[in-house]
């Protein structure tokens, strides 16, 4: 391979590499999680707005006069109905999380081995490439086309590294240090 192809091979490489990586980064049993938090939060709530109504409902006539007494017990004949159905959804979504666990481990496991075999592949691409061309890349992060003989920065490059970019070769500018070849479409 020529350094123009390997690199254009390591540039591919790192943009799957991200890609990976960021979704390995995901976590697939958020909306999952999210959600029992929420049920549970709302549960919590309900169970002690419960137990509270329940305490003011025994302490009675000593404490509240009748028209409040009557409102409390309106509200506990309201909450308490809805309880069994709050706590059926929180088994549901439970369970749901437990069975999306081991797909969530299968995947991550996945994108672990994908991630480990464009590594591999990155390190041998690496390591066929000279020092200052990997040098180069790693420190602009890109590579750019040599474009009517000039480099970005507009240095026009010497004939003899021209006849080497059009046979495949990689050049680093002396002056502004960018990576430069002959055709990053070809
Ligand atoms: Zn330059």
């Amino acid at each position: 391979m020529t350094q123009q192809q390997l690199l254009l091979r390591l540039i591919e490489l790192d943009a799957q590499i991200a890609r990976l990586e960021e979704q390995h980064q995901r976590n697939g049993l958020s909306a999952f999680e999210d959600r029992l938090a929420r049920l549970r939060q709302e549960w919590d709530v309900k169970l002690a707005a419960r137990t509270q109504l329940e305490a003011d409902i025994e302490a009675g006539e000593a404490h509240f006069d009748q028209d409040t007494l009557l409102n409390k017990m309106l509200e506990l004949d309201e909450l308490q109905p809805q309880l069994p159905g709050l706590q059926a959804s929180l088994v549901e979504v439970e369970q749901e999380l437990e069975e999306a666990r081991p797909e969530e481990a299968e995947r991550l496991a996945l994108l672990a081995s994908r991630l480990e075999a464009f590594n591999r592949e990155r390190a041998e691409v690496v390591g066929q490439l000279p020092s200052e061309i990997n040098l180069a890349y790693t420190k602009n992060r890109r590579v750019d086309e040599v474009k009517q003989s000039r480099c970005r920065c507009r240095l026009e490059v010497p004939d003899h590294y021209l006849r080497q970019l059009r046979a495949g070769h990689a050049w680093v500018c002396n002056a502004c240090g960018s990576l430069l070849v002959q055709n990053l479409n070809p």
